[in-house]
């Protein structure tokens, strides 16, 4: 066996954290809502454009390939800007305001002017076939344990839309996700273990927080991590949760040493002139395979393949070439194959196997494949399971792959070459003051934990209930409603405590809008905390807020209310200091204020 020495290439692990900001859309003024309607759909085929250079993108031409068509659903937060009808307007100054701030926060050089480019996309994620980004920084620095981990850049750039369905030949996004600002910040390949590489992810997604004008959504933060182990640097994109990315390391760690050791059978073998597909149709017909008489009553061909020297190593033990292939084939709408390694299997005998290798010329070490597919499919399977093979025997395992739910990954594409940026004209280049540099700077945080205690000084709050407002993004939303409330305090223990109770009670949501209409109204009436409780928890059962706030029920009870209400109590008896605010409440579900009770109690 050829040796192919894993153990000593060295890890190299960086990041790319992508974090969709609360600020409203970046080229428009429609808000970072989820969608909550449709408004109407169009669809679109896209085509790969050529750049100034000339080249097609490699990435582009093999999507075109798949040939799809893009439908779109128009979302309420969607105008003609995401249905690319009209031109970008002007960049979101919050948006690049808040990029800017963490750039500064991680030392990073802030350019003094931002130039938006176009950077194509052809997967339909985009209606106009590019993403506008910007860079707005360039290095710095994260530290983690002691280490200083370097930052590449930091992008703005727009969310692409977002996938709700994918089919064989179309597929449906919707346009509620696209053109929500992302704040993209790229680490250098300096991270060595896959620790370090959750604990960075965590460190930049907390300090990000700190602006406040990170999203809340369940995929508001997506890390894309890059690995190499010396076979050459393969991305993993889209990975959900903080949790997923030691698996997902792992996984691909595994995924590239036992196919490095697959692959060093096969070249010790002698490797592999390419497979030519045959048409097999005729000769397996009579076949009892339920795979192979559906693929014909479908109206597909059945082709058969040699794969010199794979016998074996497609599917056993940890070896999954056959995966390799398939995943190639997938990108092509092609759902697989069946192959030597799994037979006879799916209903096909030893005997049809036997006369297959025999029709084949096949060799001891040699694989065979069986494909259903129709005729004009042919080429495009030859070809994608040639050049995969091609791509696995140069050892360079270079690819962009996606993160799947259960921490593994699959293939999605060769990684993208450089000619996939242009500049975009509709937009001028944004200048940045001199000024506008100097007050954001000192806005932004250098640390988690120095950002922590101003905060806690600053509202007087306890320094757990602040740090959970901070890491968890609330740092606006707080601010806001403390300042309408006037009891930041209360506000504190409201957001962390009461609200989430009732809406646990309710299995049910209060829109953050609907919130602040409700403390702003409770507040001006004067009612106080149980009040604005009452309310959310109506609002929350689904009463509207202009019932809840005119509604006698939150009205705190006054004090010749309450005084009726003690002399009650009185006559019936039993009556002491101790049980009296308790007795009063039993007696009514209106808010009461235990300092008049207690006074009426004592002067009565
Ligand atoms: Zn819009």
């Amino acid at each position: 066996m050829i040796a192919i020495n894993t153990k000593d290439k060295k890890i190299k692990i960086g990041l790319e954290i992508h974090l969709q900001l609360s600020t409203g859309k970046l080229f428009c003024k429609c808000p970072d809502m989820n969608n909550s309607g449709i408004k109407g759909k169009f669809s679109r085929k896209l085509f790969p454009t050529e750049n100034e250079s000339g080249d097609v993108d490699v990435a582009a031409l093999q999507e075109e390939r798949k040939n799809v068509i893009y439908e779109y659903e128009v979302s309420d937060n969607s105008c003609l800007v995401e249905a690319d009808e009209e031109p970008p307007h002007e960049i979101n100054a919050d948006a690049l305001d808040t990029a800017l701030q963490i750039a500064f926060s991680f030392n990073s050089e802030v350019l003094n002017a931002v130039s938006v480019m176009r950077k194509v996309v052809v997967d339909g994620s985009n209606t106009s076939g590019f993403q506008r980004t910007a860079v707005v920084s360039t290095g710095g620095y994260v530290t983690v344990n002691e280490k200083k981990v370097g930052l590449t850049t930091i992008c703005i750039e727009e969310d692409s839309a977002r996938r709700v369905e994918s089919g064989n030949d179309h597929t449906v996004f919707s346009l509620d996700r696209l053109g929500i600002p992302l704040v993209e910040i790229s680490t250098a390949p300096d991270i060595e273990t896959f620790q370090e590489a959750v604990d960075v992810a965590r460190e930049i997604g907390m300090r990000a927080m700190l602006t406040g004008n990170i999203r809340r959504d369940s995929d508001a933060i997506r890390q894309d991590v890059n690995f190499s182990m010396g076979y050459g640097r393969v991305e993993i994109k889209g990975i959900s949760k903080l949790s997923l990315i030691s698996e997902a390391l792992i996984a691909e760690e595994n995924r590239q040493k036992f196919l490095s050791e697959a692959i060093g059978i096969f070249l010790e073998r002698g490797g592999f002139d390419g497979t030519v597909l045959i048409d097999y149709t005729e000769k397996i017909a009579k076949s009892e395979s339920k795979i192979i008489q559906k693929g014909i009553a479908a109206g597909n061909r059945i082709f058969a393949g040699k794969l010199e020297n794979l016998g074996g190593i497609l599917k056993s033990g940890n070896y999954r070439i056959g995966k390799e292939l398939a995943d190639a084939l997938k990108l092509f709408s092609i759902g697989g194959f069946i192959h030597s390694d799994e037979l006879p299997g799916y209903g096909i005998t030893q005997d049809e196997v036997n006369e297959i290798k025999k029709f084949l010329k096949s060799r001891e070490n040699d694989a065979i494949i069986l494909i259903s597919i129709p005729e004009s499919k042919k080429d495009i399977a030859q070809d994608a399971i040639n050049k995969r093979v091609e791509k696995l025997l140069s050892l360079d395992f270079s690819e962009t792959r996606a993160a799947n739910e259960d921490g593994t990954s699959r293939f999605l594409r060769p990684i993208s070459g450089s000619g996939r940026m242009y500049p975009e004209t509709d937009i001028p280049t944004i200048k940045i003051k001199n000024s506008r540099m100097v007050e954001l700077n000192s806005a932004a945080p250098k640390s988690f934990d120095q950002a922590l205690s101003s905060f806690t000084d600053e509202w007087e709050i306890s320094r757990q209930e602040a740090e959970i407002i901070l890491a968890t993004g609330r740092k606006k939303e707080f601010i806001e409603l403390a300042k309408l409330w006037g009891k930041p305090r209360e506000m504190s223990r409201m957001i962390l405590q009461s609200i989430p109770e009732i809406e646990r009670k309710y299995r049910k949501k209060l829109e953050y809008g609907d919130l602040k209409t409700l403390v702003e109204k409770i507040a001006t009436k004067n009612y106080g905390r149980i009040s604005l409780e009452m309310a959310i928890d109506q609002c929350i059962s689904g009463k509207s807020i202009e019932e809840v706030v005119i509604s006698d029920d939150i009205r705190p009870l006054d004090r010749n209310e309450l005084k009726i209400i003690v002399e009650r109590i009185r006559k019936s008896g039993d009556i002491r200091k101790e049980n009296i605010i308790a007795k009063v409440k039993n007696e009514t579900n209106r808010p009461v204020d235990p300092k008049i009770v207690m006074e009426i109690y004592q002067n009565s």
